[in-house]
């Protein structure tokens, strides 16, 4: 067994919140040991350009910011890059990975991370597995997405999501043939009301993107897809972007608390308190929270506790910016299950609506075109998240 120093931290997963984490600790202790184990091929990489990258002619590897070498040396930090963690072993304080060679190993840790990630949510329908549906949740993915793609191909996109817009918008952008099956009425249906949705989709469909709103897909096969209203749409390559399910199976199996992510108090301790979680795969007292500026608040409360000076996370309301150049929007969501209701200002492209409670405080907004620019004075005005 490689024993970690006592102290020492183990980050499992090198995404934006295991390596920023990594970064915040370093700058406040320049002695703790900090190893990060990751499946991937550990590169640093912004993971929101996987969603607008096509149409500016990115590949997988203009999208690398730092080699995992780069980042060991700035970090000062050890990182066993397509190393595959197996299991927690709580009692021994050791984590079992599966190394590239397939030969299994065990590492102490002092305190441990799971900075895991999650995973993209299948699409199940008859004939789902066998029809080359893929998914885009990493550099590796997104290279064999672009690869897979040849010029003027036909692309059918499940989910008009935050994430499924996006694609559609830069895979338009990029001259792919874009259709679109959402069971919901409008685009970003969760986040926008139904005039700044209805709004989206006919930016989108001015790009050239064709919508089937308010259908599924009910059969599967090679090249083809059924909805549910009988019509069928042919294509060349298929993408899935239908929600993330959180990666719990190694704190459920270690015996950690998980409902929906990997619960967490306020100091993002899970239910035990060596163990810590971050970013998508954890449920902190706000709910999931898979967004780049809370893993960011994250990531520097949990540095701080590391570093023996605990810190609850605190954090304000946090506005998203959706990059479908087509219509810029930003959205900022009530909490789930909050009361109230949409009230619209502006026309057109350039609309403001705000999520307004019976006692008439604003609980979220969502901003198109011009308005956008409405977004810090408005984040302002929002109920703290934590
Ligand atoms: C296409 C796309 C566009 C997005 N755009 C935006 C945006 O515009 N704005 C925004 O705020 N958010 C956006 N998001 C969300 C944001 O990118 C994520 O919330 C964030 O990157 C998650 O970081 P993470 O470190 O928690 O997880 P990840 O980046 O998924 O990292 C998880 C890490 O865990 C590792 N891992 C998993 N299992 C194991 C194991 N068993 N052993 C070892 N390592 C393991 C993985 O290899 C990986 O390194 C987007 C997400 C996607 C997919």
């Amino acid at each position: 067994m490689d024993r970690a120093p006592q102290n020492g931290v183990v980050i499992l997963g090198s995404g934006l919140g295991g390596y920023t984490l990594a970064r915040e600790l370093r700058k406040l202790d320049a002695q703790v040991s900090i190893t990060i184990v990751t499946a991937d091929g550990g590169e640093s990489y912004s993971k929101p350009m996987l969603s607008a990258a096509f149409a500016q002619g990115k590949d997988a590897l203009s999208l690398m910011q730092k080699s995992p070498g780069q980042m060991a040396e700035d970090l000062k930090a050890t990182i066993l890059a397509r190393h595959r963690v197996a299991a927690i072993r709580r009692d021994a304080k050791t984590v079992v990975i599966r190394r590239p060679d397939g030969d299994e190993m065990e590492l102490g840790y002092g305190r441990l991370v799971l900075a895991l990630g999650a995973d993209p949510r299948p699409y199940v329908a008859e004939g789902s597995e066998t029809a080359g549906l893929r998914t885009v949740n990493d550099l590796d993915d997104y290279a064999a997405w672009r690869a897979a793609l040849s010029p003027g191909a036909r692309v059918l996109l499940v989910g008009a999501g935050l994430i499924g817009s996006e694609f559609a918008n830069d895979l338009a952008g990029a001259g792919f043939c874009v259709a679109v099956v959402d069971p919901a009425p409008w685009p970003l249906g969760r986040l926008l009301p139904q005039a700044l949705g209805e709004e989206m989709a006919k930016a989108l469909g001015e790009a050239g993107i064709s919508f089937h709103l308010g259908r599924s897909v009910t059969r599967w096969s090679m090249g083809r897809a059924e909805l549910d209203d009988g019509s069928a749409i042919a294509y060349d390559q298929a993408l899935s972007a239908i929600g993330l399910i959180p990666r719990t199976r190694l704190a459920s199996e270690a015996g950690l608390v998980v409902e929906r992510g990997i619960k967490v108090d306020g100091s993002l301790a899970t239910s035990d308190p060596a163990i810590f979680a971050m970013g998508d795969c954890a449920e902190t007292p706000a709910g999931l929270l898979p967004f780049i500026l809370p893993l960011m608040a994250e990531a520097k409360a949990l540095a701080a506790t590391l570093a023996g000076c605990e810190t609850p996370l605190k954090l304000p309301a946090l506005p998203v910016v959706v990059k479908t150049p087509a219509l810029p929007m930003v959205v900022c969501p009530p909490a789930p299950g909050a009361v109230g209701d949409w009230v619209m200002e502006g026309a057109g492209r350039d609309r403001k609506a705000l999520f307004v409670s019976p006692q008439g405080k604003a609980l979220g907004f969502a901003l198109s075109g011009a308005r956008v620019n409405e977004r810090q004075s408005l984040a302002k005005e929002m109920p703290d998240l934590l």
